[in-house]
């Protein structure tokens, strides 16, 4: 079969494989990273991983135009670590075997956070090189190798320079957010390290956009790659027709009800902020004669299954969630999301109207807004770029009022909320814990997070690396 027919042919098997996957089980991935994914609680892959998964595991070069809010670093983080867990070899001196490439300190953080989670239950070595710290911690963890190392592109050379750092034994070359390492320039440094890596290696790009100086890039660096893509976070807000409801907090649960009773509704998903609200909302809602059920983190995997199913079935059309259990819900044909609470993370409106609108569909994105949830109205529409229209809650009648502005005075608690997310809200990893140590602020962030994670995969048995590495 000629080269372009077979690749073809083996995006359109990745394509029909990717479509009928349902769950994580679908994957041959080593168990302890299953376990990783249950204790995640993460249920289904996004369509992101459910593409890249299989090309990854397959060995093949992969281009995935994918945006931050996708779940694409599980999706190279989960093969990766499968590979590493089925090839346990030691790391030479000063080398590693996965070399992940990224634009910012912060982003380097995040990537290596979802290294340690997911990797939790294999003993893999897995450290940061960014700039802005001192170096001598980086060059001390480096000595005795390492397996993943997440590196931006100014730090990496300098560790190079300095023969702190080799990179002939690197298997694996990850480069995250191509657009963005281009935009800030480090297209130079770029060139220079691949120049340095063998030439039998694996290489994944991720890019959210491709213009033409990415194509390039990939046709330099890739051989043969694969591309897959899902759709931008932004195309999906566009198709959501969104409407913000004023009203005070103890007129919520009314207002809802009036909302889910004017509306034709297919099925709505409703968040709520905590556990407990959402299963007060869903109670209040029977009792009002709507049929709507509540799921999240305190329900058994059975019960959250069982509505589930409910839900995707249509015996139930009302479901009401927490942005944790959410994640896993993968059901088309949601026809209204009603945010009862408005996040306090701007990224999480977006994530949660994301859940109508699927598959090119159009859905309706309804949020209730009190006076102490303007500011959080604000920072979203800051990052939609747009102002949401006000509704005085009847179904398709509009109001001119300015939703944001409407408030003659925002209360003082809002700002108050709103300072919390940058304090601890803030401080919370992407995956629902509490950051130990500011990243990549200084060498004493360095050294905390690589101690903890060499202790994390202290040697058990016969592990990944089937042996034991100095601290
Ligand atoms: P990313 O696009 O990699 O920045 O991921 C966005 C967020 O989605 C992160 O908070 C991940 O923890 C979360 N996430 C990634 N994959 C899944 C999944 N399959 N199920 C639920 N949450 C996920």
């Amino acid at each position: 079969m000629p080269a372009a027919a077979y690749r073809v042919a083996a995006v359109q098997r990745a394509r029909k494989k990717a479509s009928s996957l349902a769950s994580f089980h679908d994957f041959t991935l080593n168990d302890a990273i299953k376990r990783a994914l249950a204790d995640e609680k993460y249920l289904t892959p996004t369509p992101i991983q459910a593409q890249t998964i299989p090309i990854v595991m397959s060995g093949r070069d992969l281009i995935g135009i994918a945006q931050t809010g996708t779940g694409k670093t599980a999706a190279f983080a989960l093969p990766i670590l499968h590979r590493l867990a089925a090839s346990p070899r030691l790391t030479a001196r000063k080398s590693c075997r996965i070399l992940v490439l990224s634009p910012t300190r912060e982003l380097s953080g995040q990537i290596l956070d979802s290294f340690r989670t997911y990797g939790r239950h294999l003993r893999v070595r897995a450290a940061l090189a960014i700039g802005g710290v001192a170096m001598g911690t980086q060059v001390r963890t480096l000595l005795n190798g390492v397996d993943v190392l997440v590196a931006t592109p100014g730090r990496l050379l300098d560790l190079v320079k300095s023969d702190a750092l080799r990179l002939g034994e690197v298997e694996c070359l990850v480069l995250d957010e191509a657009d963005r390492m281009l935009d800030m320039g480090f297209i130079h440094d770029l060139r220079k390290i691949v120049a340095k890596l063998p030439v039998q290696r694996q290489t994944l790009m991720f890019s959210a956009t491709m213009p033409r100086a990415i194509a390039e890039l990939a046709a330099h660096m890739l051989r043969d790659p694969i591309k897959v893509a899902v759709a931008p976070v932004a195309s999906t807000v566009d198709r959501v027709e969104q409407r913000i409801i004023r009203t005070d907090r103890a007129g919520k649960p009314a207002m809802l009800i009036d909302v889910l009773r004017r509306e034709t509704i297919d099925r709505a998903l409703i968040f709520a902020r905590t556990k407990h609200g959402a299963d007060k909302i869903a109670r209040g809602l029977i009792r009002a004669g709507i049929d709507a059920a509540a799921i999240h983190g305190n329900k058994s995997q059975n019960q959250r299954e069982r509505v589930l199913g409910a839900f995707r079935k249509g015996e139930v059309r009302t479901l009401v969630a927490t942005d944790i259990a959410a994640r896993g819900i993968d059901v088309d044909g949601i026809s209204h999301v009603v945010n009862f609470d408005l996040p306090n993370v701007p990224e999480t409106y977006v994530h949660r109207i994301g859940r109508t609108a699927r598959a090119g569909a159009e859905g309706v994105a309804i949020s209730l807004c009190d006076h102490e949830e303007v500011a959080f109205l604000r920072d979203i529409e800051k990052l939609i770029r747009m102002t949401i229209p006000a509704s005085d809650g009847r179904a398709n009648q509009r109001s001119a009022l300015s939703p944001a502005s409407a408030f003659a005075k925002p209360a003082v608690n809002a700002k108050r909320r709103r300072k919390d997310r940058t304090g601890p809200a803030r401080k919370q990893s992407r995956h629902g814990r509490p950051n130990e140590a500011p990243r990549g602020i200084d060498s004493v962030a360095f050294i905390h997070r690589t101690a903890r994670l060499e202790r994390d995969h202290a040697p058990r048995g016969q592990g990944l690396a089937g042996h034991s590495k100095g601290t």
